[in-house]
């Protein structure tokens, strides 16, 4: 019997929806299955893609795209109960073509790059759960959604952090607590005027990224995310899976806390939340990617644990993007000499190994046990604050030389401490 399809492709997210449109250009037979109603309806992001490779993809696709705001505007915040220390960087540079990042809402862009899939070629199906894979002779050759069977000669598996497929399949474990974040998220509808306003923005293209550490995750690993969209804002707190265990604080509560804070309150006073999500994140980089490929299947995006969070900048997006244009590449040689083993479609892995994908996750492997650090959550913002406290607040008893002050309060967190973690944050970076 001949191959139904070239490639099923499960999974219309970033990464899939990128897979098929490279592949269908290419004149291959691809179909496209999706769980969800339409593409993007299940899925979540904080909120900022960094474009530089879709830009590879689709030259200026944001003047076509469905993005909300060009990023202008970074922000960090050290947060205690009472008080936010901010970093703030406000550049031209920020929003420079082709390196631009921009905030996206994943309803209306995933379904714009499905879209283009589909214009390209692709079949996409939503609706329609995969629940395994067909094996042939220790080779993937389709799947299975519900009674129906459909064969392809390759299978790229872009069903998001949780790939079941790829676990039933032996090519990764159960995730752990210490590999995974939840994030949860409020989308605060305001008039664009306002969110302009209350942002210093000079008009409704240019946008803000902050992020937050310390009170949002109530002292646990995580932090808080706040990124203004055209007419709305996305608000949200991720908070390590094995820190939740034993918080007092479960993750919805941080989220209402962090929006009750007297630096994020009057950012969204009389705001309307549209939109309620929440979904996983993986954080274990380097030390949690599974077997990226085996005879007819290969991983990509966040099935693949392709994600990084560096504390002052998340990415999952830009890596679904680039994992998927590298397994399309490797599909394309397999599918000229029609060899679909594992070794023929090892040729992603290559392709992985010298682009930014791996380079990056590698840079930054230390970067996750780093942050398994509650000093980094809870004394550190409590340090700045206090130290914030006794530079401003001026009340005619505190006549001691700053550097007392701050040694004072440094030694409150243990100088030894604050060294040894200055070190290990700087190899971590
Ligand atoms: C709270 C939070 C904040 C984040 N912030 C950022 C950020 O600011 N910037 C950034 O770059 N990244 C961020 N990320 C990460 C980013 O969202 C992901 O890396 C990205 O969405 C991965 O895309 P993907 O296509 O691999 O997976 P997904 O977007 O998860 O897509 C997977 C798709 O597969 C479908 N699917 C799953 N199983 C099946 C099945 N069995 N059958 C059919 N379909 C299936 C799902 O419905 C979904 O559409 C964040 C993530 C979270 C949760």
């Amino acid at each position: 019997m001949s191959d139904a399809f070239d490639v099923i492709i499960v999974g219309a997210g970033i990464a899939g929806s990128i897979a098929g449109y490279l592949l269908a250009k290419e004149g291959l037979d691809v179909l496209v299955i999706e769980r969800g109603n339409f593409a993007g309806s299940k899925n979540m992001t904080g909120g900022r893609l960094y474009g530089h490779s879709l830009e590879k993809i689709i030259p200026d696709f944001a003047e076509e795209a469905p993005v909300e705001r060009k990023i202008t505007q970074e922000k960090i915040s050290l947060m205690t109960e009472d008080s936010a220390v901010t970093i703030d960087f406000n550049a031209e540079v920020l929003g420079r073509h082709p390196q631009a990042s921009y905030s996206v809402l994943r309803s209306t862009f995933d379904q714009w790059l499905a879209k283009k899939a589909e214009d390209a070629g692709a079949q996409i199906i939503p609706g329609i759960r995969v629940d395994n894979l067909i094996v042939k002779d220790g080779k993937v050759s389709g799947v299975i959604a519900g009674e129906d069977q459909i064969e392809s000669k390759i299978v790229i598996l872009a069903d998001g952090v949780n790939s079941l497929l790829a676990q039933k399949m032996g090519m990764r474990d159960e995730l752990k607590p210490d590999q995974v974040a939840v994030g949860v998220k409020e989308i605060i509808e305001l008039p664009q005027n306002v969110i302009n306003e209350r942002f210093n923005l000079k008009n409704a293209q240019e946008g803000a990224a902050w992020l937050f550490a310390g009170m949002p995750s109530a002292g646990k690993v995580g932090g808080g995310f706040l990124y203004t969209n055209k007419a709305s804002l996305s608000l949200g707190v991720v908070c390590a899976l094995s820190g939740l265990d034993d918080s007092p604080v479960p993750i919805p509560q941080m989220l209402e806390n962090f929006k009750e804070h007297r630096l994020i309150a009057p950012l969204i006073k009389d705001g309307k939340a549209v939109e309620y999500s929440a979904h996983l994140v993986p954080e274990g980089g380097l030390n949690m990617i599974p077997k990226l490929v085996a005879a007819g299947v290969l991983i990509v995006g966040d099935a693949a644990g392709f994600c990084i969070n560096i504390g002052y900048a998340v990415r999952g997006m830009d890596l679904a993007v680039a994992s998927a244009e590298a397994a399309a590449q490797a599909v394309l040689q397999a599918m000229k000499q029609q060899d679909y083993s594992e070794s023929a479609l090892s040729e992603y892995v290559r392709l992985l190994e010298n682009s930014f994908v791996m380079k990056d996750l590698k840079l930054y492997s230390k970067f996750p046990h780093f942050m398994e650090n509650s000093r980094i959550f809870n004394d550190y913002p409590q340090l700045v604050s206090n130290i914030m406290t006794r530079m401003f607040v001026v009340n005619g008893t505190e006549n001691l030389a700053l550097r007392k002050k701050i040694m004072q309060e440094v030694k409150k967190v243990g100088i030894m401490h604050v060294i040894k973690d200055g070190i290990k944050g700087a190899y971590a970076l």
